[in-house]
Protein backbone atom coordinates (compact mmCIF):
# COMPACT_ATOMS: atom_id res chain seq x y z
CA UNK A 1 0.00 0.00 0.00
CA UNK A 2 1.09 3.79 -0.82
CA UNK A 3 0.83 6.68 0.61
CA UNK A 4 -2.93 8.10 0.96
CA UNK A 5 -3.57 10.31 -2.18
CA UNK A 6 -4.65 13.99 -1.51
CA UNK A 7 -6.52 15.37 -4.91
CA UNK A 8 -8.19 19.01 -5.09
CA UNK A 9 -11.31 19.78 -6.86
CA UNK A 10 -11.85 23.45 -8.07
CA UNK A 11 -15.05 23.83 -9.65
CA UNK A 12 -16.60 26.67 -11.40
CA UNK A 13 -19.00 28.86 -10.25
CA UNK A 14 -22.00 27.88 -11.55
CA UNK A 15 -24.73 24.95 -10.47
CA UNK A 16 -23.77 22.78 -13.95
CA UNK A 17 -19.77 22.84 -12.86
CA UNK A 18 -20.31 22.47 -9.12
CA UNK A 19 -22.96 19.70 -9.43
CA UNK A 20 -20.74 17.19 -11.00
CA UNK A 21 -17.61 18.15 -9.29
CA UNK A 22 -19.68 17.82 -5.79
CA UNK A 23 -20.17 13.78 -7.42
CA UNK A 24 -16.80 13.36 -8.32
CA UNK A 25 -15.22 14.39 -5.39
CA UNK A 26 -17.87 11.85 -3.53
CA UNK A 27 -16.86 8.87 -6.23
CA UNK A 28 -12.87 9.75 -5.55
CA UNK A 29 -13.34 9.56 -1.65
CA UNK A 30 -15.17 6.07 -2.03
CA UNK A 31 -12.37 5.03 -3.86
CA UNK A 32 -10.22 5.95 -0.76
CA UNK A 33 -8.85 8.66 -2.23
CA UNK A 34 -8.51 11.99 0.36
CA UNK A 35 -10.57 15.01 -1.35
CA UNK A 36 -11.02 18.53 -1.08
CA UNK A 37 -13.19 20.73 -2.54
CA UNK A 38 -12.13 24.59 -3.05
CA UNK A 39 -14.79 27.02 -3.29
CA UNK A 40 -16.12 30.34 -2.01
CA UNK A 41 -18.86 30.49 0.89
CA UNK A 42 -22.25 30.52 -0.98
CA UNK A 43 -21.56 28.03 -3.37
CA UNK A 44 -19.93 25.58 -0.24
CA UNK A 45 -23.96 26.21 0.96
CA UNK A 46 -25.68 24.57 -2.08
CA UNK A 47 -23.72 21.37 -1.31
CA UNK A 48 -23.35 21.24 2.94
CA UNK A 49 -26.04 18.32 3.05
CA UNK A 50 -24.03 16.40 0.75
CA UNK A 51 -21.11 16.72 2.28
CA UNK A 52 -22.72 16.11 5.56
CA UNK A 53 -24.63 13.02 4.22
CA UNK A 54 -21.62 11.62 2.43
CA UNK A 55 -19.81 11.92 5.95
CA UNK A 56 -21.80 10.12 8.28
CA UNK A 57 -21.93 7.28 5.19
CA UNK A 58 -18.22 6.87 6.09
CA UNK A 59 -16.83 8.91 2.82
CA UNK A 60 -14.99 12.30 3.93
CA UNK A 61 -14.82 14.78 1.46
CA UNK A 62 -13.05 18.25 2.97
CA UNK A 63 -13.86 21.96 2.06
CA UNK A 64 -11.21 24.63 1.74
CA UNK A 65 -13.11 28.14 1.45
CA UNK A 66 -12.10 31.28 -0.88
CA UNK A 67 -13.68 34.55 -0.40
CA UNK A 68 -15.17 35.43 -3.85
CA UNK A 69 -13.60 39.08 -4.84
CA UNK A 70 -17.24 40.39 -5.48
CA UNK A 71 -16.46 44.35 -4.55
CA UNK A 72 -13.36 44.15 -6.45
CA UNK A 73 -14.95 44.00 -9.39
CA UNK A 74 -17.73 45.67 -8.99
CA UNK A 75 -20.74 43.16 -8.58
CA UNK A 76 -23.02 42.60 -5.10
CA UNK A 77 -21.89 40.73 -2.21
CA UNK A 78 -22.62 37.53 -2.30
CA UNK A 79 -23.09 37.30 -5.90
CA UNK A 80 -20.35 33.95 -6.13
CA UNK A 81 -22.65 32.05 -8.75
CA UNK A 82 -23.67 32.78 -12.24
CA UNK A 83 -27.20 32.01 -11.50
CA UNK A 84 -27.19 35.03 -8.78
CA UNK A 85 -26.18 37.82 -10.89
CA UNK A 86 -27.97 40.50 -11.26
CA UNK A 87 -28.86 41.03 -14.37
CA UNK A 88 -29.02 37.49 -17.01
CA UNK A 89 -25.94 37.17 -19.00
CA UNK A 90 -28.57 37.93 -22.48
CA UNK A 91 -29.68 41.22 -20.50
CA UNK A 92 -26.42 42.15 -19.33
CA UNK A 93 -23.17 40.30 -20.65
CA UNK A 94 -20.91 42.97 -19.04
CA UNK A 95 -21.90 41.56 -15.52
CA UNK A 96 -20.61 38.00 -16.64
CA UNK A 97 -17.53 39.72 -17.92
CA UNK A 98 -17.03 41.30 -14.34
CA UNK A 99 -17.97 37.76 -12.71
CA UNK A 100 -15.11 36.50 -14.70
CA UNK A 101 -12.85 38.91 -14.00
CA UNK A 102 -13.33 38.20 -10.15
CA UNK A 103 -12.83 34.32 -11.04
CA UNK A 104 -9.33 35.59 -12.37
CA UNK A 105 -8.70 37.01 -8.99
CA UNK A 106 -8.57 33.92 -7.19
CA UNK A 107 -5.26 33.03 -8.65
CA UNK A 108 -3.14 34.14 -5.77
CA UNK A 109 -5.38 33.01 -2.40
CA UNK A 110 -5.81 29.62 -4.34
CA UNK A 111 -1.98 29.21 -5.09
CA UNK A 112 -1.43 29.68 -1.08
CA UNK A 113 -3.32 27.00 -0.36
CA UNK A 114 -1.60 24.41 -2.68
CA UNK A 115 1.56 25.64 -0.67
CA UNK A 116 -0.10 24.78 2.47
CA UNK A 117 -1.69 21.49 1.49
CA UNK A 118 0.54 20.34 -1.71
CA UNK A 119 -2.36 17.89 -3.09
CA UNK A 120 -1.23 14.78 -5.51
CA UNK A 121 -3.53 15.92 -7.67
CA UNK A 122 -5.56 18.99 -8.83
CA UNK A 123 -8.75 18.54 -10.86
CA UNK A 124 -9.51 22.14 -11.72
CA UNK A 125 -12.41 23.93 -13.78
CA UNK A 126 -12.05 24.71 -17.53
CA UNK A 127 -12.47 28.38 -16.79
CA UNK A 128 -9.59 28.62 -14.54
CA UNK A 129 -7.07 29.03 -17.02
CA UNK A 130 -4.45 29.95 -14.58
CA UNK A 131 -4.97 26.87 -12.43
CA UNK A 132 -2.62 24.87 -14.81
CA UNK A 133 0.39 27.24 -13.83
CA UNK A 134 -0.41 27.51 -10.27
CA UNK A 135 -0.12 23.74 -10.17
CA UNK A 136 2.94 23.71 -11.79
CA UNK A 137 4.55 26.02 -9.75
CA UNK A 138 4.38 22.75 -7.27
CA UNK A 139 5.06 20.31 -9.13
CA UNK A 140 1.37 19.12 -8.79
CA UNK A 141 0.03 17.42 -12.17
CA UNK A 142 -3.40 19.69 -12.99
CA UNK A 143 -6.43 17.91 -14.67
CA UNK A 144 -8.93 19.76 -16.61
CA UNK A 145 -12.65 19.25 -16.05
CA UNK A 146 -14.19 20.74 -19.27
CA UNK A 147 -17.83 19.61 -18.28
CA UNK A 148 -19.01 18.27 -21.33
CA UNK A 149 -19.32 15.11 -24.10
CA UNK A 150 -16.75 13.70 -26.00
CA UNK A 151 -18.63 14.59 -28.91
CA UNK A 152 -18.72 18.11 -28.00
CA UNK A 153 -15.07 18.46 -26.85
CA UNK A 154 -14.57 16.79 -30.35
CA UNK A 155 -16.70 19.22 -32.42
CA UNK A 156 -14.93 22.45 -31.03
CA UNK A 157 -11.31 21.44 -31.83
CA UNK A 158 -12.49 20.66 -35.52
CA UNK A 159 -14.39 23.76 -35.82
CA UNK A 160 -11.37 25.52 -34.02
CA UNK A 161 -8.47 23.84 -37.07
CA UNK A 162 -10.66 23.61 -40.02
CA UNK A 163 -13.11 26.54 -40.00
CA UNK A 164 -16.16 25.42 -41.98
CA UNK A 165 -18.58 28.01 -40.83
CA UNK A 166 -16.43 30.33 -42.56
CA UNK A 167 -16.60 28.57 -46.22
CA UNK A 168 -20.63 28.77 -45.93
CA UNK A 169 -22.75 31.61 -47.70
CA UNK A 170 -25.07 32.18 -45.51
CA UNK A 171 -26.02 31.71 -41.59
CA UNK A 172 -28.21 28.65 -42.66
CA UNK A 173 -26.52 27.08 -44.76
CA UNK A 174 -25.62 23.40 -43.70
CA UNK A 175 -21.51 22.19 -43.62
CA UNK A 176 -20.48 19.17 -41.83
CA UNK A 177 -18.01 19.35 -38.97
CA UNK A 178 -14.45 18.20 -41.58
CA UNK A 179 -13.11 15.07 -40.52
CA UNK A 180 -14.84 13.80 -37.88
CA UNK A 181 -16.85 10.66 -37.92
CA UNK A 182 -20.73 10.56 -38.06
CA UNK A 183 -21.29 13.61 -40.58
CA UNK A 184 -22.48 16.07 -38.45
CA UNK A 185 -24.31 18.94 -39.55
CA UNK A 186 -24.39 22.35 -37.91
CA UNK A 187 -25.45 25.96 -39.38
CA UNK A 188 -23.12 28.78 -38.93
CA UNK A 189 -26.49 30.34 -36.51
CA UNK A 190 -26.40 27.42 -34.20
CA UNK A 191 -22.55 28.15 -33.12
CA UNK A 192 -21.61 30.68 -30.09
CA UNK A 193 -20.86 34.08 -30.55
CA UNK A 194 -17.43 34.00 -30.21
CA UNK A 195 -16.55 31.38 -32.94
CA UNK A 196 -18.49 34.06 -35.76
CA UNK A 197 -16.88 37.08 -34.10
CA UNK A 198 -13.44 37.76 -36.33
CA UNK A 199 -12.51 40.28 -33.91
CA UNK A 200 -10.63 39.54 -30.52
CA UNK A 201 -13.13 40.07 -27.75
CA UNK A 202 -12.70 39.62 -23.92
CA UNK A 203 -14.91 36.34 -24.10
CA UNK A 204 -12.69 35.13 -26.72
CA UNK A 205 -9.25 35.94 -24.81
CA UNK A 206 -10.90 33.49 -22.03
CA UNK A 207 -12.01 30.59 -24.67
CA UNK A 208 -8.24 31.26 -25.83
CA UNK A 209 -6.48 31.00 -22.43
CA UNK A 210 -8.83 28.07 -21.67
CA UNK A 211 -7.22 25.85 -24.51
CA UNK A 212 -4.03 27.14 -23.78
CA UNK A 213 -3.96 26.27 -20.14
CA UNK A 214 -5.44 22.66 -21.46
CA UNK A 215 -2.52 21.99 -23.70
CA UNK A 216 0.03 22.46 -20.84
CA UNK A 217 -2.46 20.35 -18.85
CA UNK A 218 -1.59 17.11 -17.38
CA UNK A 219 -5.20 15.85 -19.19
CA UNK A 220 -8.76 15.94 -19.54
CA UNK A 221 -11.85 14.32 -16.99
CA UNK A 222 -14.58 13.39 -19.56
CA UNK A 223 -18.20 13.08 -17.30
CA UNK A 224 -18.81 10.24 -19.71
CA UNK A 225 -18.87 6.73 -20.44
CA UNK A 226 -17.25 5.19 -23.35
CA UNK A 227 -20.29 3.26 -24.90
CA UNK A 228 -22.08 6.33 -25.24
CA UNK A 229 -19.78 8.10 -27.81
CA UNK A 230 -16.99 5.58 -28.38
CA UNK A 231 -16.07 7.60 -32.30
CA UNK A 232 -15.79 10.42 -30.37
CA UNK A 233 -13.43 9.00 -27.12
CA UNK A 234 -11.47 7.63 -29.84
CA UNK A 235 -10.96 10.19 -31.89
CA UNK A 236 -10.22 12.59 -28.95
CA UNK A 237 -8.07 10.31 -27.77
CA UNK A 238 -6.54 8.92 -30.94
CA UNK A 239 -7.14 11.67 -33.60
CA UNK A 240 -6.78 14.93 -31.11
CA UNK A 241 -4.09 13.13 -29.25
CA UNK A 242 -5.59 14.04 -25.98
CA UNK A 243 -4.66 12.31 -22.84
CA UNK A 244 -8.30 11.85 -21.20
CA UNK A 245 -9.80 9.40 -19.16
CA UNK A 246 -13.74 8.96 -18.83
CA UNK A 247 -15.03 8.02 -15.33
CA UNK A 248 -18.74 9.20 -15.99
CA UNK A 249 -21.54 9.37 -15.64
CA UNK A 250 -21.11 11.07 -12.44
CA UNK A 251 -24.60 11.44 -11.39
CA UNK A 252 -24.66 7.61 -11.10
CA UNK A 253 -22.75 7.77 -7.48
CA UNK A 254 -26.22 8.53 -5.67
CA UNK A 255 -28.03 5.80 -5.33
CA UNK A 256 -30.40 7.24 -2.18
CA UNK A 257 -33.53 9.07 -3.42
CA UNK A 258 -32.22 11.85 -1.04
CA UNK A 259 -28.95 12.37 -2.91
CA UNK A 260 -30.82 12.45 -6.20
CA UNK A 261 -33.35 15.10 -5.17
CA UNK A 262 -30.62 17.28 -2.86
CA UNK A 263 -28.50 18.64 -5.95
CA UNK A 264 -27.70 22.48 -6.30
CA UNK A 265 -29.90 24.13 -4.42
CA UNK A 266 -32.96 23.51 -2.30
CA UNK A 267 -35.46 22.19 -4.43
CA UNK A 268 -39.27 24.20 -4.76
CA UNK A 269 -41.06 21.39 -4.25
CA UNK A 270 -40.91 18.81 -1.49
CA UNK A 271 -40.36 15.88 -2.89
CA UNK A 272 -42.62 13.72 -1.09
CA UNK A 273 -45.12 16.00 -2.65
CA UNK A 274 -43.73 15.24 -5.88
CA UNK A 275 -43.09 11.71 -5.76
CA UNK A 276 -46.36 11.26 -4.31
CA UNK A 277 -47.82 12.92 -7.60
CA UNK A 278 -45.36 10.55 -9.59
CA UNK A 279 -46.19 7.81 -8.25
CA UNK A 280 -50.23 7.91 -9.39
CA UNK A 281 -48.89 7.90 -12.71
CA UNK A 282 -48.59 5.39 -15.49
CA UNK A 283 -45.38 4.60 -16.45
CA UNK A 284 -43.92 6.73 -19.36
CA UNK A 285 -46.83 8.90 -19.44
CA UNK A 286 -45.13 12.12 -17.83
CA UNK A 287 -43.16 14.84 -19.66
CA UNK A 288 -40.54 16.42 -17.96
CA UNK A 289 -39.55 19.94 -19.10
CA UNK A 290 -36.35 21.63 -17.80
CA UNK A 291 -33.48 23.80 -19.52
CA UNK A 292 -31.03 23.58 -16.23
CA UNK A 293 -29.75 26.09 -14.13
CA UNK A 294 -29.34 28.96 -16.93
CA UNK A 295 -31.56 29.39 -19.48
CA UNK A 296 -34.62 31.79 -18.96
CA UNK A 297 -37.09 32.04 -21.54
CA UNK A 298 -39.15 35.30 -22.08
CA UNK A 299 -42.73 35.05 -21.46
CA UNK A 300 -43.83 35.18 -25.14
CA UNK A 301 -41.89 31.76 -24.89
CA UNK A 302 -43.27 30.57 -21.87
CA UNK A 303 -46.71 31.04 -23.50
CA UNK A 304 -46.16 29.04 -26.32
CA UNK A 305 -44.69 26.20 -24.28
CA UNK A 306 -47.65 26.57 -22.20
CA UNK A 307 -50.48 26.15 -25.47
CA UNK A 308 -48.17 23.25 -26.62
CA UNK A 309 -48.94 21.22 -23.57
CA UNK A 310 -52.56 22.28 -23.37
CA UNK A 311 -52.78 20.80 -26.89
CA UNK A 312 -51.00 17.96 -26.79
CA UNK A 313 -52.87 16.88 -24.05
CA UNK A 314 -49.74 15.27 -22.34
CA UNK A 315 -49.10 14.95 -18.49
CA UNK A 316 -46.11 17.13 -17.48
CA UNK A 317 -43.56 18.45 -14.85
CA UNK A 318 -42.60 21.96 -16.11
CA UNK A 319 -40.22 23.44 -14.28
CA UNK A 320 -39.82 27.20 -14.89
CA UNK A 321 -37.19 29.58 -14.82
CA UNK A 322 -38.04 33.37 -16.09
CA UNK A 323 -36.03 36.38 -17.12
CA UNK A 324 -34.90 38.24 -14.01
CA UNK A 325 -36.30 41.29 -15.17
CA UNK A 326 -40.24 40.13 -14.57
CA UNK A 327 -39.56 37.28 -12.56
CA UNK A 328 -43.21 37.95 -10.03
CA UNK A 329 -45.41 38.00 -12.77
CA UNK A 330 -46.91 35.15 -14.10
CA UNK A 331 -48.43 36.65 -17.57
CA UNK A 332 -47.07 34.19 -19.71
CA UNK A 333 -49.64 31.26 -18.01
CA UNK A 334 -52.95 31.28 -20.57
CA UNK A 335 -55.91 32.20 -18.61
CA UNK A 336 -57.22 29.21 -16.62
CA UNK A 337 -54.14 27.37 -17.42
CA UNK A 338 -53.70 25.92 -14.18
CA UNK A 339 -56.84 25.08 -13.37
CA UNK A 340 -57.30 22.72 -16.68
CA UNK A 341 -54.26 20.72 -16.15
CA UNK A 342 -55.22 20.24 -12.82
CA UNK A 343 -53.90 16.75 -11.59
CA UNK A 344 -52.92 16.19 -15.22
CA UNK A 345 -49.59 19.24 -15.13
CA UNK A 346 -47.28 20.25 -12.30
CA UNK A 347 -45.19 23.69 -12.62
CA UNK A 348 -42.20 23.73 -10.18
CA UNK A 349 -41.48 27.44 -9.84
CA UNK A 350 -37.81 27.40 -9.41
CA UNK A 351 -35.38 24.65 -8.64
CA UNK A 352 -36.84 20.94 -8.90
CA UNK A 353 -34.91 17.76 -7.84
CA UNK A 354 -34.17 16.71 -11.15
CA UNK A 355 -32.13 13.54 -10.99
CA UNK A 356 -35.32 12.12 -8.74
CA UNK A 357 -37.93 13.21 -10.75
CA UNK A 358 -35.89 11.81 -14.25
CA UNK A 359 -35.36 7.99 -12.39
CA UNK A 360 -38.90 7.69 -11.35
CA UNK A 361 -40.83 4.99 -13.40
CA UNK A 362 -43.43 7.50 -14.45
CA UNK A 363 -41.22 9.78 -16.79
CA UNK A 364 -41.47 9.09 -20.12
CA UNK A 365 -39.53 11.86 -21.93
CA UNK A 366 -37.61 15.08 -21.21
CA UNK A 367 -37.35 18.23 -22.95
CA UNK A 368 -34.19 19.43 -22.14
CA UNK A 369 -31.43 22.14 -23.19
CA UNK A 370 -29.12 19.64 -24.06
CA UNK A 371 -26.87 21.05 -21.20
CA UNK A 372 -24.10 17.71 -20.64
CA UNK A 373 -25.37 16.87 -17.27
CA UNK A 374 -28.94 16.94 -17.90
CA UNK A 375 -28.47 15.30 -21.34
CA UNK A 376 -26.12 12.54 -19.21
CA UNK A 377 -29.12 12.41 -16.29
CA UNK A 378 -31.69 11.54 -18.89
CA UNK A 379 -29.27 8.88 -20.71
CA UNK A 380 -29.09 7.24 -16.91
CA UNK A 381 -32.64 7.28 -16.59
CA UNK A 382 -33.32 5.78 -20.47
CA UNK A 383 -35.57 8.46 -20.41
CA UNK A 384 -35.42 9.69 -24.69
CA UNK A 385 -35.46 13.64 -25.22
CA UNK A 386 -37.03 16.87 -26.86
CA UNK A 387 -33.93 18.46 -27.83
CA UNK A 388 -34.18 22.11 -27.34
CA UNK A 389 -30.65 23.82 -27.54
CA UNK A 390 -30.32 27.02 -26.16
CA UNK A 391 -26.76 28.38 -25.70
CA UNK A 392 -22.57 27.15 -25.27
CA UNK A 393 -22.28 23.67 -26.71
CA UNK A 394 -25.45 22.50 -26.64
CA UNK A 395 -26.10 22.64 -30.02
CA UNK A 396 -23.33 19.85 -30.32
CA UNK A 397 -25.11 17.74 -27.77
CA UNK A 398 -28.06 17.84 -29.44
CA UNK A 399 -26.44 16.54 -32.75
CA UNK A 400 -25.35 13.05 -29.90
CA UNK A 401 -28.74 12.66 -28.60
CA UNK A 402 -30.93 12.99 -32.23
CA UNK A 403 -28.36 11.70 -34.67
CA UNK A 404 -25.87 9.68 -33.38
CA UNK A 405 -28.06 7.45 -30.34
CA UNK A 406 -31.44 8.67 -31.90
CA UNK A 407 -32.76 9.08 -28.54
CA UNK A 408 -34.03 12.19 -29.74
CA UNK A 409 -36.46 14.76 -31.45
CA UNK A 410 -35.01 18.08 -32.38
CA UNK A 411 -37.52 20.74 -31.72
CA UNK A 412 -36.06 22.55 -33.83
CA UNK A 413 -33.99 25.32 -32.72
CA UNK A 414 -32.08 26.68 -34.89
CA UNK A 415 -30.10 30.26 -33.20
CA UNK A 416 -27.49 30.16 -30.30
CA UNK A 417 -29.18 33.29 -28.80
CA UNK A 418 -26.74 33.00 -25.18
CA UNK A 419 -29.29 31.97 -21.96
CA UNK A 420 -32.83 32.86 -24.12
CA UNK A 421 -32.36 30.47 -26.62
CA UNK A 422 -34.43 30.71 -30.10
CA UNK A 423 -37.88 31.51 -29.89
CA UNK A 424 -39.98 28.21 -30.59
CA UNK A 425 -43.51 28.25 -31.88
CA UNK A 426 -46.40 25.86 -30.46
CA UNK A 427 -46.70 24.20 -33.11
CA UNK A 428 -42.84 22.81 -33.45
CA UNK A 429 -43.00 21.93 -29.94
CA UNK A 430 -46.24 20.23 -29.73
CA UNK A 431 -45.04 18.02 -32.78
CA UNK A 432 -42.19 17.21 -31.23
CA UNK A 433 -43.82 16.50 -27.57
CA UNK A 434 -46.26 14.54 -29.16
CA UNK A 435 -43.42 12.29 -31.75
CA UNK A 436 -41.41 11.90 -28.55
CA UNK A 437 -44.56 10.32 -26.17
CA UNK A 438 -46.46 8.54 -28.62
CA UNK A 439 -46.37 5.72 -31.33
CA UNK A 440 -43.86 3.24 -32.94
CA UNK A 441 -40.94 6.01 -33.50
CA UNK A 442 -41.29 6.81 -29.63
CA UNK A 443 -40.79 3.24 -28.63
CA UNK A 444 -37.94 2.60 -30.31
CA UNK A 445 -36.54 5.68 -28.93
CA UNK A 446 -37.09 4.34 -25.71
CA UNK A 447 -35.77 1.11 -25.97
CA UNK A 448 -32.53 2.35 -27.30
CA UNK A 449 -32.93 5.01 -24.01
CA UNK A 450 -32.80 2.15 -22.03
CA UNK A 451 -30.40 0.11 -23.45
CA UNK A 452 -28.01 2.89 -22.55
CA UNK A 453 -28.96 3.53 -19.25
CA UNK A 454 -28.67 -0.21 -18.80
CA UNK A 455 -24.94 0.42 -20.46
CA UNK A 456 -24.14 3.05 -17.90
CA UNK A 457 -24.57 1.86 -15.14
CA UNK A 458 -22.56 -1.36 -16.22
CA UNK A 459 -19.53 1.37 -17.36
CA UNK A 460 -19.16 2.45 -13.68
CA UNK A 461 -19.60 -0.70 -12.07
CA UNK A 462 -16.34 -3.49 -11.83
CA UNK A 463 -14.75 -4.01 -15.11
CA UNK A 464 -16.56 -1.70 -16.53
CA UNK A 465 -15.28 1.03 -19.30
CA UNK A 466 -15.58 4.27 -16.79
CA UNK A 467 -14.36 1.85 -13.89
CA UNK A 468 -11.77 1.05 -15.62
CA UNK A 469 -10.42 4.68 -16.38
CA UNK A 470 -10.99 5.87 -12.65
CA UNK A 471 -8.66 2.75 -11.79
CA UNK A 472 -5.76 3.78 -14.06
CA UNK A 473 -6.09 7.66 -13.13
CA UNK A 474 -5.90 6.90 -9.36
CA UNK A 475 -3.02 4.66 -9.88
CA UNK A 476 -1.29 6.69 -12.36
CA UNK A 477 -1.18 9.55 -9.76
CA UNK A 478 -0.02 6.91 -6.77
CA UNK A 479 2.46 6.42 -8.94
CA UNK A 480 3.88 10.03 -9.53
CA UNK A 481 3.24 11.19 -5.99
CA UNK A 482 5.63 8.44 -4.73
N1 LIG B 1 -30.80 20.94 -12.08
C1 LIG B 1 -31.62 20.56 -11.06
N2 LIG B 1 -32.82 21.22 -10.93
C2 LIG B 1 -33.21 22.23 -11.75
C3 LIG B 1 -32.35 22.59 -12.79
C4 LIG B 1 -31.16 21.93 -12.94
O1 LIG B 1 -31.33 19.65 -10.28
O2 LIG B 1 -34.30 22.78 -11.57
C5 LIG B 1 -29.50 20.27 -12.22
C6 LIG B 1 -29.50 19.21 -13.29
O3 LIG B 1 -29.88 17.96 -12.75
C7 LIG B 1 -28.05 19.23 -13.76
C8 LIG B 1 -27.62 20.68 -13.55
O4 LIG B 1 -28.55 21.23 -12.61
O5 LIG B 1 -27.26 18.40 -12.96
C9 LIG B 1 -27.68 21.50 -14.83
O6 LIG B 1 -26.59 21.20 -15.62
P1 LIG B 1 -26.68 21.18 -17.19
O7 LIG B 1 -25.31 20.86 -17.70
O8 LIG B 1 -27.75 20.29 -17.65
O9 LIG B 1 -27.12 22.64 -17.60
P2 LIG B 1 -26.61 24.13 -17.22
O10 LIG B 1 -27.33 24.50 -15.99
O11 LIG B 1 -25.12 24.04 -17.03
O12 LIG B 1 -27.02 24.93 -18.41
Amino acid sequence: MGREIHMFFFPYFAHGHVIPTVDMAKLFASRGVKTTIVTTPVNASFFSNTIQRSRESGIHIAVELLKFPAADVGLPEGCESTDLLPTSPDENFETMMKFMQAVQLLQEPFEKLLREFKPDCLVADLFFPWATDAANKFGIPRLVFQGTSYISLCVMECMRIYEPHKKVQSDSEPFVVPNLPGDIKLTKSQLPDFLKQDVETDFSKIVKANREAELKSYGVVVNSFYELEAPYADYFRNVLGKKAWHIGPLSLCNRENIDKAERGKKSAIDEHECLKWLDSKEPNSVLYICFGSMTCFTSAQLKEIAMALEASELQFIWVVRKQKNNEEDDDWLPEGFEKRREGKGLIIRGWAPQVFILDHVAIGGFVTHCGWNSTLESVCAGVPMVTWPTFAEQFYNEKLVTQVLKIGVAVGAQKWARVVGDFVKMEAIERAVKELMKGDKADEMRNRAKALAEAAKKAIEKGGSSHSDLNALIEEIGLRSQ
